[in-house]
């Protein structure tokens, strides 16, 4: 495997990081941030889990507002056309696109 084609997504829907393949991407769609690398352990807000918590009633994790900017591949999510548009506050991803997305998955 050739580890310039595999992406390290997170998972808003289990608040885990793995990596795919470039590939595969477009199968992860909505529910998932695309990251350039993975965060920083030192982050203060979320020890480099990326999340800082949970919206329990809507069943995700609230990505971390401070990490999402440093590392959050917006470029890449554009590209493939993964995200609805670039968020502005994790609020909007919360209240928004997010929620509508949610909608859209499968057993949701
Ligand atoms: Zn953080």
């Amino acid at each position: 495997m050739n580890p310039k084609n595999l992406k390290l997504l997170f998972s808003l829907i289990t608040g885990d990081m793995f990596y795919v393949e470039e590939d595969e991407l477009r199968n992860f769609a909505t529910s998932h941030v695309i990251l350039k690398e993975k965060p920083n352990g030192s982050c203060k807000k979320c020890y480099g889990r990326f999340y800082i918590g949970k919206e329990v009633h809507k069943n995700y994790y609230i990505p971390c507002p401070r990490c999402i900017k440093k590392y959050a591949d917006w470029d890449a999510m554009k590209s493939d056309s993964l995200m609805v548009e670039q968020p502005r506050t994790t609020t909007d991803i919360a209240d928004k696109s997010f929620a509508d997305a949610m909608k859209k998955i499968p057993g949701m």
